[in-house]
């Protein structure tokens, strides 16, 4: 499914959902119940936990219940859990550099007991190193399990190699996007020819996360590629701004600090941004804070970048609710 295809009726219902609930809050109460319904994209079990020289980890983590918490605080009604690939040493993980997601993430049993223990509100991805032999099967599994989409591929590979269209054949087969953390020279490479990509799989949903992405909002930031977290005034016709424009199966995870970046670096640009693609942006937290609100949490200042950015409800709506259920199938 993509954004240029017609609205189903369970998608009419859905959306319906995140609308008339709304109002129906709305005339019970304030604005902030009448903009409750939010969907996370990106959150993670085991979350922050700190690491030794050889990438085992130290000491506790955030706990289930204290994760639970965190999405209770900042709203959430509905998240989905993306699992880590299994912990192994070669080159795609950096020898070990990028297992747990460069940090403490756990894998696929976990996200999926998690969401197991709080149905419908929590919800489980499906993941594996995508170099690994087994992957696909593995992944496969998953979905067949349940999950919801293909992620959080965080992996040292290149985007159009054999070993990741053939998750992008698996995401289309399963009506399940596949999640993509961009950063340049470390993981996903290739940005600049993943159109290539975005042609050859055209049934496949498409999610880009994290630094390069958010970064090439800027068309001047193809000058120092390196640059992850650009600052200041955004010259138009940056790749990923062309991509969200130009292809029905590209969306963009607004989660993170790259993603809250964005939207601050530059309101001017950004307002228009929110309009032009507002059927294609999606939010997520992917914050490891056991708060869950104030400064301390950066999925409640992108909620509150959202409010504060967006043109009308119904975009903050989509941007906040309606994108994640129709592209998740929530
Ligand atoms: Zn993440
Ligand atoms: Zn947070």
């Amino acid at each position: 499914m993509n954004a240029s295809q017609p609205v189903s009726r369970r998608d009419f219902l859905r959306k319906s959902a995140c609308a008339v609930v709304g109002s129906v809050l709305a005339a019970s109460g304030g604005a902030e119940e009448a903009s409750e319904l939010i969907i996370d994209i990106h959150q993670h079990c085991n979350y922050g936990g700190k690491r030794d020289a050889q990438y085992q980890q130290i000491g506790s983590a955030r706990t289930d219940e204290e994760l639970v918490a965190h999405q209770r605080a900042m709203k959430v009604s509905k998240t989905v859990m993306l699992p880590a690939g299994s912990p192994v040493i070669r080159p795609s993980t950096h020898t070990g550099f990028s297992n747990g997601l460069e940090g403490t993430c756990a894998g696929d049993e976990s996200c999926m007991a998690l969401a197991g223990a709080h149905p419908g509100e929590f919800y489980f991805g499906s993941n594996e190193v995508p170099d690994l032999e087994e992957a696909p099967a593995t992944i496969e599994k998953y979905l067949k399990k349940g999950a919801v989409c293909i992620g959080e591929q965080k992996f040292g590979v290149e985007c159009d190699s054999p070993q990741m269209e053939a998750l992008y054949r698996l995401a289309a087969e399963y009506q399940a996007p596949i999640l993509m953390h961009w950063q340049y020279g470390t993981y996903n490479y290739g940005f600049d020819r993943f159109y290539k990509m975005l042609e050859r799989h055209p049934r496949t949903n498409f999610v880009g996360h994290a630094q390069t992405l958010w970064a090439h909002i800027d068309k001047d930031c193809k000058d120092d590629p390196k640059n992850l977290y650009p600052r200041g005034k955004i010259t138009p016709g940056g790749w990923t701004d062309r991509y969200l424009s130009d292809y029905p199966n590209f969306f963009a995870d607004l989660s993170a600090d790259s993603g809250h970046n964005a939207l601050t670096r530059d309101t001017d640009f950004i307002r228009p941004f929110l309009v032009r693609h507002q059927d294609k942006l999606i939010f997520g937290s992917d914050c490891s804070d056991k708060s869950g609100h104030d400064m301390t949490c950066t999925g409640w200042m992108t909620i509150r970048s959202v409010r504060e950015l967006a043109a009308s409800n119904k975009i903050e709506r989509k941007l906040l609710c309606e994108n994640a259920r129709r592209v998740y199938r929530l």
